[in-house]
């Protein structure tokens, strides 16, 4: 036992870009088998070997920041289904539109005829008919 934990001090493990890597190598290679083109599975264990070779890197400095990195792309996708869902099963209470001056998304209750809005992003005021 003494050997793995030597071998695994100072590794960087796992972290969200690896679990990603991980997802995407499994969708991959039951994807790509079904294709019945042999060779194209092999495709599939690119992110995996990658993923394990960040698992095992002792650069964390460096894999670490790598997640940043993909973090800083991925959190949008997620925030956008969220912001698209919550707006789906609001639009029959609420009226959603965006501020003339900054194009924040705004939203009022419906019904409510021509109501005066004040921006909370940059304050600025408009009428707008809900
Ligand atoms: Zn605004």
């Amino acid at each position: 036992m003494q050997w793995l934990q030597r071998f695994l001090a100072g590794r960087y493990g796992g972290d969200q870009l690896n679990n990603a890597l991980l997802f995407l190598g499994v969708v991959l290679v039951l994807g790509l088998s079904f294709t019945g083109i042999p060779w194209l599975v092999l495709v599939a264990y690119v992110p995996l070997a990658v993923c394990l070779w960040r698992m095992f890197s002792r650069k964390t400095a460096r894999r670490s920041y790598e997640n940043a990195k993909f973090l800083k792309l991925w959190r949008p996708i997620p925030q956008f289904f969220r912001r698209t869902w919550a707006r789906l099963k609001g639009s029959r209470q609420y009226k959603y539109f965006k501020c003339p001056q900054c194009g924040k998304a705004l939203r009022a209750p419906r019904g409510k005829g021509k109501i005066a809005v004040t921006c909370r992003e940059c304050g600025h005021q408009f009428i707008t008919k809900v």
